[in-house]
């Protein structure tokens, strides 16, 4: 049996400058580490984020979740098997002991639990993606690049979060890849042309001055074209509306800045979906607005409707989705729900229903690439992770190239419904 023999913590820093922890855990002199991503847009259901709120650090620093793995978690999962993921992860929880994993915090929880899985395949001497329940036909995910960031993410007043491309044509990891950069490169070219600003948000997408929902479009149709691609055949233009931040009081302001009812908005919805052949919607609305969102599922039939806010990685709420027929997948965000064990459940119950898994980036992320080794070790068919551009963005897709190249195989791209 390999034991842990020790767990340290330190405080690094994330994409946005911002701290965040870093676990690494020890069998022996071998180990593996950890970073924690950190939302912006969050959903309120979400697990807890431990900051110190003081002064320092603008409240940000995060030394009671360092101290709570050097002091607390350490010592609890010192000599336990470290191949035991669901033994470690339960010990977590318990120790823990509340709802949202507000004691010990959901940041310092996770990069423990992730630092465990990714050392036990070190120690077994295989890849980490193959190191979760997927065991063989293994197959690379679709990626969902954000090209032009809005909302939260930048401060152009776009109303829409994120603007995204899915190349649904690609035959391979890598032919995906390179579809998506002839679109980045041709609508840099483009907002170039207009005077526009080539800037990019906290997700690498172009971050131009423009708040008009539609004029984000027309850029993203005009690159697709100009790459030599038919918009909504070789590529679909997706959307996460990140409808928390859009929501007052039973009404949203998506499609311009005035609030208006559920009705009309999904109205707007239909349209854009008609006019610019979208393909898959993420939070359209709030994490409370159930039947808005069941409401607007009755009414786009072939649309991939994604619960992210919505669901927040959390069993029982994919559970209530589920039985209110509210969407047909669901974004996978480790940190939300705050151990592998608990990730794996959703995944593994999202599939069992038939939703379409999409593993997820946090937009304050980092150089750790443990989502794309998730995507491929639970077949989820897509990931969303940011533009073709910084560094913590790009380096999960190069990992998922590593990956590509390893599996030696050529047609292996996950299906989409
Ligand atoms: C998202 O909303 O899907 C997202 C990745 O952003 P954040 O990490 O800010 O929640
Ligand atoms: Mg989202």
């Amino acid at each position: 049996m390999s034991k842990v023999t020790k767990v340290i913590a330190r405080q690094v820093f994330d994409s946005r400058g911002f701290p965040t922890i870093e676990s690494e855990v020890f069998c022996g002199k071998i180990s593996s580490k950890a970073i924690c991503p950190s939302g912006a847009s969050t959903g309120s259901f979400e697990a807890y984020e431990k900051r110190d709120n003081n002064k320092k650090y603008l409240g940000k620093s995060v030394f009671k979740a360092i101290y709570n793995v050097n002091k607390i978690i350490s010592k609890k999962i010192l000599n336990k098997d470290i191949h035991n993921q669901e033994l470690i992860d339960s010990i977590l929880i318990k120790l823990d002991g509340t709802k949202h994993k507000t004691k010990l915090g959901a940041n310092s929880i996770l990069s423990v639990s992730i630092a465990v899985k990714k050392l036990s395949a070190k120690i077994k001497n295989v890849p980490l993606y193959k190191n979760f329940y997927i065991k063989k036909n293994f197959n690379l995910p679709y990626p969902l690049m954000n090209i032009i960031n809005g909302g939260v993410h930048a401060n152009n007043g776009l109303r829409i979060q994120e603007f995204m491309i899915r190349p649904d044509k690609a035959r391979t990891f890598s032919e995906a890849m390179s579809i998506c950069f002839s679109i980045i490169q041709n609508l840099k070219k483009i907002i170039k042309d207009r005077k526009l600003s080539t800037a990019v948000g906290d997700e690498g997408g172009f971050a131009p001055m423009i708040n008009n929902n539609e004029v984000a479009l027309n850029l993203i149709v005009k690159s697709i074209k100009k790459s030599g691609f038919v918009n909504g055949k070789d590529v679909s233009i997706c959307l996460d509306v990140a409808g928390n931040e859009l929501y007052k009081k039973g009404k949203y302001s998506i499609h311009s800045k005035d609030y208006i009812s559920i009705k009309k908005s999904i109205n707007g919805y239909l349209k854009l979906i008609k006019k610019y052949k979208i393909k898959s919607i993420e939070d359209p609305f709030a994490e409370n607005d159930w039947n808005a969102w069941s409401d607007f599922l009755k009414k786009s039939q072939d649309l991939q409707l994604v619960g992210d806010d919505l669901y927040v990685t959390n069993l029982q709420r994919l559970k209530k989705g589920f039985l209110n027929k509210s969407s047909n997948a669901i974004l996978i965000k480790p940190n939300q729900i705050g151990t592998v064990t608990e990730t794996l459940e959703v995944i593994k119950f999202a599939q069992k229903i038939g939703y379409q898994t999409i593993i997820s980036h946090r937009s304050g992320d980092s150089e750790d690439t443990f989502i794309s080794e998730l995507a491929v070790g639970t077949n989820s068919n897509q990931i969303k992770t940011g533009s073709l551009c910084r560094s913590e963005r790009v380096a999960k897709y190069n990992q998922l190239l590593r990956i590509e190249q390893q599996l030696l195989k050529k047609n292996n791209m996950a299906k989409l419904k």
